[in-house]
């Protein structure tokens, strides 16, 4: 071994049920009195984000919800959050959702902090750089399971024009401390549990089998793994049992999902691959669900790589439970699961046809995460799995 390589490890997690209750405490504790609480269009509606709102007045705490987030995260979405907070004169953001509002809050992070435009710290060579010491602290409170991005450094926001999707990284970009609440996710609907359910299961899988030296995100993944093949059918039965008062399985299953999700966050730190870059391109030229694409494609970015890795294919066959652990049958589970749990086998299912896959391609080709997946994916290739997923 003549390498040094350096792996990072996150953030302070709190993880139970109701645990959401601690979020004013916590912010007190840190200095803060003013946060900014980011969260998306349909959640504000909900009671649950009056709720996190109250739990800050309760304790005296100065806050302001901003909810002009909807869909897949805008540059401008990131602006209007960054003059809000300015105009509250915030001292700490909050970030309340899915994905999309924490991503949005970590670019709302850069915004107040920095000069210039957002796409000036984009993640790549010639940025101007995030200063770390400058950025005001997030709190995170994910209410899906699937993105990880609770315990992320890195926001991925689109420009409005283009819908390219950019990448904004800084390790000062984790949240300083995460609340995993499973009652948050107890009444999400059957198909937003399946498809975020497939995005965290789609990170720990490509995470695993990517390229790179990073044991401790490779064990991360394989529990993950076992842990989804556990839980996210029992989540999705749950969702459509629609129980009035939800039973000890039902909440010990989202738990479960949600640690997952955040061990997928954790461990694609590693690195992605070709499914994710697949997935990008469905989102910018389809409009696509994140999840839902990732879902969807997941077992035809299998087919292709198992050649590569049968080895890693052994081991995650064993962290499913599986009985027998060929590649074959490890992407057979996926087929099943995807099934099972109600996500479409092909992309025309999803309005996907064969004259979107010159588009795709050339977006999939651009994108960052593919270099890391274990078999390298040439347009060709691409134009191949795109073919054979629209399955027309
Ligand atoms: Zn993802």
């Amino acid at each position: 071994m003549n390498q040094v390589i350096q792996y990072n490890f996150p953030t302070i997690i709190r993880y139970g049920y109701q645990v959401r209750s601690e979020l004013p405490k916590a912010i007190k504790d840190m200095g803060f009195n003013r946060p900014l609480v980011v969260t998306d269009r349909e959640l504000a509606s909900l009671p649950m984000a009056e709720e996190i709102k109250n739990y800050l007045t309760n304790a005296g705490l100065y806050s302001k919800v901003f909810s002009g987030t909807y869909g897949n995260p805008l540059k401008s979405h990131a602006n209007l959050g960054a003059n809000e907070y300015r105009v509250h004169n915030a001292d700490c953001i909050v970030a309340f959702g899915g994905g999309a509002p924490i991503d949005v809050a970590k670019c709302i992070a850069v915004l107040v902090s920095h000069k210039g435009d957002l796409f000036e710290y984009e993640d790549r060579a010639g940025a101007k750089p995030i200063e770390i010491s400058q950025l005001p602290s997030i709190f995170s409170i994910p209410t899906t399971a699937g993105t990880g991005s609770e315990v992320g450094r890195s926001a991925v926001v689109s420009d409005d024009a283009t819908k390219v999707k950019r990448i904004i990284f800084s390790p000062g970009l984790l949240p300083k401390m995460v609340f995993l609440d499973p009652e948050l996710t107890l009444k999400l609907p059957a198909s937003i549990t399946a498809s975020t359910g497939m995005d965290a299961l789609t990170h720990l899988i490509e995470a695993y089998l990517s390229k790179g030296f990073q044991p401790l995100c490779d064990g991360i993944a394989l529990e993950g793994i076992g842990i989804v093949s556990q839980s996210l059918k029992k989540c999705v039965e749950f969702a459509k049992a629609n129980e009035y008062s939800p039973s000890e399985e039902h909440i010990e299953a989202r738990g479960l999902m949600l640690n997952a999700a955040t061990m997928g966050g954790v461990a694609f730190q590693k690195g992605l691959g070709a499914c994710h870059s697949a997935a990008h391109a469905l989102s910018t030229v389809c409009d696509m669900h994140h999840g839902l694409a990732n879902g969807i494609l997941l077992p035809y970015i299998m087919e292709f790589n198992m050649s590569t890795s049968k080895e890693k294919f052994k081991r995650m066959a064993e962290a499913a439970g599986l009985g027998s652990k060929s590649p074959k049958s490890f992407i057979q589970w996926l087929e099943d699961l995807k099934a099972e749990i109600g996500i479409p086998k092909y992309l025309s299912e999803a309005n996907v046809q064969k004259s979107h896959i010159d588009d795709l391609v050339k977006i999939a080709i651009q994108d960052v995460c593919h270099p890391f997946n274990p078999r390298s994916v040439s347009e060709e290739d691409f134009r191949e799995i795109f073919t054979k997923a629209i399955g027309e």
